[in-house]
C-alpha cells in the first residue's frame, strides 16, 4: 500500500486522534482538521512537529479546498451533553459538513469514509441490530439533532455514490471507549471511571437494566482502516462495535471492582429517548472485512482507568480550566 495524503475531520477528538496516530504509523501524511468544539490540543500535541502531520483549524460547515487522496469524516460532537449544547450546529455539522466533504471528494475523485452511528437505529425494535434494520428514531426529540443529522448524512453519502459514482465507506459505530475520552462529556464509561476514582457517587440513569456494547478504541480504528482499504464495491453501511453486551449496572459494578473504589451507586432519572438496549450484529464486518474486536471489556477498562488516573492527577491539565473549550464548560 503506497503512502497517501489523508484528511481526518474531527482529528483532534477522541477517535480522530487515535486515527491520526494509526495513519501516521502506517506511513501516510495526515491533514488533521478540527474546530476544537469538543476536541483538544492535548489529544494531538504529541503529533505537533511530526514531519507528516499538519493541523488545520476549520469548521466543516464551511467549504474546504485542499488536495488529498482520502477523507475520513469524523467531525461531529458525539456525546449527548455536547451535541445537545447547540443542537442546530450539530445538525449543520452532520449535514452541511457531509455536503462539503462530499463535494471535496467529488472534485478530487477520492474515497470518503463517514463516521455514522448506531444512533441511526434509535431505540431499536430489532436486537441485535443488523444493517438492514431501518431504525426507530424520534424525529423531534432532544437526541434528534444527532440521530437525524447522521441519518441525513448517510442519505447524502449514498446519493453521491449513486449520482456521482463516488467511492463511499459508511461505518455505523457503536459505543466506543478508551484513553482520550473527555473526562466530563457525560458518557457512561468516562463518567463511571472519573466518579469511581474521585470517590464520588456512581450515577446510574434509570434502574441500570438498559444495555450497551462497548468497543475498545484500538479495535475500532482497525475496523476503520479495514473498511477504508476494502474493495470499491463495499460501501457499507457496516456496523463496527463489540457484540459483548452489558447492563449499565454491570458496568458500574465492574468499574468499582477494578478501581477498588468505595463510591456508592445512586439512581437518577433516565434521559429522554434513552435506548433500552444496543448490540451490534457484526456478521457483515466479519464476512466482508474479516474484522472482529479482540480486546475484552476488562482489558480495555484497565487501559482507560490508567489514562484517567494520570489525567486527574495532572493538576495543570486543560480539562480543569473553566474557560478552555466545551469540555471545560460542562459541569
Ligand atoms: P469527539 O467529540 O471526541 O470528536 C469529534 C471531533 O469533531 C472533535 O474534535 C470536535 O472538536 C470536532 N468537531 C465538531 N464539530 C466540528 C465542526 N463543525 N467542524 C470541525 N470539527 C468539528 O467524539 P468522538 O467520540 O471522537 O466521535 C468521532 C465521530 O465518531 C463522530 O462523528 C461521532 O458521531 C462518531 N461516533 C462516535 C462514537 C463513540 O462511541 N465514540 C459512536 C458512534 C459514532
Ligand atoms: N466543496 C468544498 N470543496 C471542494 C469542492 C466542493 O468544500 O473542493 C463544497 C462546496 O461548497 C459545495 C459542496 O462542497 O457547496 C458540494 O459540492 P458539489 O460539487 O457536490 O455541489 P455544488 O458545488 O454543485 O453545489
Ligand atoms: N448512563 C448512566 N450514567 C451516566 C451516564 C450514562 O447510567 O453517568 C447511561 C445512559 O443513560 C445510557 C448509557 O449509560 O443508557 C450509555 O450512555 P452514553 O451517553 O455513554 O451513550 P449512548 O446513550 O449514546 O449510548
Amino acid at each position: 500500500m503506497g503512502s497517501k495524503t489523508i484528511l481526518v475531520t474531527g482529528g483532534a477528538g477522541f477517535l480522530g486522534s487515535h486515527l491520526c496516530d494509526r495513519l501516521l504509523a502506517d506511513g501516510h501524511d495526515v491533514l488533521c482538521l478540527d474546530n476544537f468544539f469538543t476536541g483538544a490540543k492535548r489529544n494531538i500535541e504529541h503529533l505537533i512537529g511530526h514531519p507528516r502531520f499538519e493541523l488545520i483549524r476549520h469548521d466543516v460547515t464551511f467549504p474546504l479546498y485542499v488536495e488529498v487522496d482520502e477523507i475520513y469524516n469524523l467531525a461531529c460532537p458525539a456525546s449527548p451533553i455536547h451535541y445537545q449544547h447547540d443542537p442546530v450546529q450539530t445538525t449543520k455539522t452532520s449535514v452541511h459538513g457531509a455536503i462539503n466533504m462530499l463535494g471535496l471528494a467529488k472534485r478530487l475523485k477520492c474515497r470518503i469514509f463517514q463516521a455514522s452511528t448506531s444512533e441511526v437505529y434509535g431505540d431499536p425494535a430489532v436486537h441485535p441490530q443488523t444493517e438492514d434494520y431501518w431504525g426507530n428514531v424520534n424525529p423531534i426529540g432532544s437526541r434528534s439533532c444527532y440521530d437525524e443529522g447522521k441519518r441525513c448524512a448517510e442519505t447524502l453519502f449514498f446519493d453521491y455514490n449513486r449520482q456521482h459514482k463516488l467511492e463511499i465507506k459508511v461505518a455505523r459505530i457503536f459505543n466506543t471507549y478508551g484513553p482520550r475520552m473527555h473526562p466530563n462529556d457525560g458518557r457512561v464509561v468516562s463518567n463511571f471511571i472519573v466518579q469511581a476514582l474521585k470517590g464520588d457517587p456512581i450515577s446510574i440513569y434509570g434502574d441500570g437494566s438498559q444495555t450497551r456494547s462497548f468497543c475498545y478504541v484500538d479495535d475500532l480504528i482497525e475496523g476503520f482502516v479495514k473498511l477504508m482499504t476494502s474493495p470499491a464495491g463495499i460501501t457499507g453501511p457496516i456496523n463496527l462495535g463489540n457484540p459483548g453486551e452489558f447492563t449499565i449496572r454491570e458496568l458500574a459494578e465492574m468499574t468499582l471492582e477494578m478501581t477498588g473504589s468505595k463510591s456508592k451507586l445512586v439512581f437518577r432519572p433516565l434521559p429522554e429517548d434513552d435506548p433500552k438496549q444496543r448490540q451490534p450484529s457484526i456478521t457483515r464486518a466479519r464476512d466482508l472485512l474479516d474484522w472482529h474486536p479482540e480486546i475484552p471489556l476488562r482489558e480495555g477498562l484497565r487501559h482507560t482507568i490508567n489514562y484517567f488516573d494520570l489525567l486527574l492527577s495532572d493538576r495543570s491539565n486543560e480539562w480543569q480550566s473553566p474557560s478552555s473549550g466545551m469540555a471545560g464548560r460542562v459541569a
